[in-house]
Parts: structure tokens; sequence; C-alpha cells
């Protein structure tokens, strides 16, 4: 699967071309997550017709002032894949997940969440800006992946709860 290549090759925060201008001006994006876990995710979302979430799982750090995000790990709910009415199971998949993050990552934080839209493309909807004030950080994001039109994107709201692209690098992680 090209998945990860097929969104790379948009005009967006994101694309080869616009990490390499830059990493020219030292640029340091709001997010950096290793491949295999965007690969594992953007497959998950490929594999239900149902909107799906998770959490993003990593560390905070900061540069010259700027927050950013090393993504390192991922957690999904079961609970959402029963239930495609997604509104009503945020809350108790947060939770559950939160329970999860203790046990599996118990180095990392929650860096933030991920969900699908199929067919939808990539944005955050009222109930997603509502799901927000859960990742209330400075340096939490939303990943949103459209697995049928191949879109992913990031995002932060500001303080006026608008949203916002930010920018992202995939990392490589050698075997
Ligand atoms: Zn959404």
């Amino acid at each position: 699967m090209n998945m990860v290549d097929d969104g790379q090759n948009k005009g967006q925060p994101g694309t080869k071309q616009h990490i390499m201008e830059m990493k020219k001006e030292s640029y340091v994006h709001d997010v950096y997550i290793n491949k295999k876990i965007l690969d594992e995710i953007e497959a998950r979302c490929k594999n239900n017709k149902y909107e799906i979430i998770g959490m993003l799982v990593g560390n905070a750090y900061k540069y010259k002032g700027k927050e950013y995000v090393i993504i390192t790990g991922h957690l999904f709910s079961e609970q959402i894949e029963k239930h495609p009415i997604f509104t009503q199971v945020i809350d108790g998949a947060v939770g559950e997940m939160s329970i999860k993050r203790d046990t599996e990552f118990p180095e990392s934080i929650i860096t933030g969440w991920w969900h699908s839209h199929p067919n939808l493309g990539v944005f955050l909807s009222s109930v997603d800006i509502k799901t927000m004030e859960m990742f209330n950080r400075g340096f939490h994001v939303a990943l949103v992946v459209d697995p049928v039109r191949n879109e992913r994107a990031f995002f932060k709201i500001d303080d006026e709860k608008h949203y916002h692209y930010v920018s992202y690098a995939v990392l490589k992680t050698k075997k």
C-alpha cells in the first residue's frame, strides 16, 4: 500500500518539497511522527468503513519557544469499531485509552488524538473541535485520515476555536 506516499504528493504542509524548504530555514515542525505508527493508523482507518478514533502517544518538546511533539505510539479504542455512532462513545473511549496509555506507554504522554473521515475529506467538524477540549495542552494535535481519498492532515485549534493545519514530518525508522 502506498498511502503514505500518496499523502505526500500534495501541495500542503507535509509534502516532501515543503519539508525540504523548511529544513533550509531550520524550521521546527509541530509534529514528527514515526512512519511505522502512521502506517498502522492509516491501515486501521482503511480497514474500517466507519469513523474510528484513537490517541497519539509520544513526548512534547520545546525549541526556541515553540512546542512540538514526537509521536512514537498510538492507541485505538475497540469500542468505536463496534459502535458506528461516533459522538456517543468519545468520552468512554478516551477514558479507556488513558488507562491503556498508563500500562502500555508508561514513559510517554498523550500528544493528541487521531480519527478517520471516510470519504469526507480532512478537516475538524464542530464535534471534533469540541473533542479538542479534552486535548487542551498547547502541543496537542489532531490527526485526521481520509482513507478513501488518501488524505491526511494534522490540526490544532486556536483560542477562538478555529482549526489550523500544522506542519509535520514523517520519520523513517531504521530496522
Ligand atoms: Zn471528525
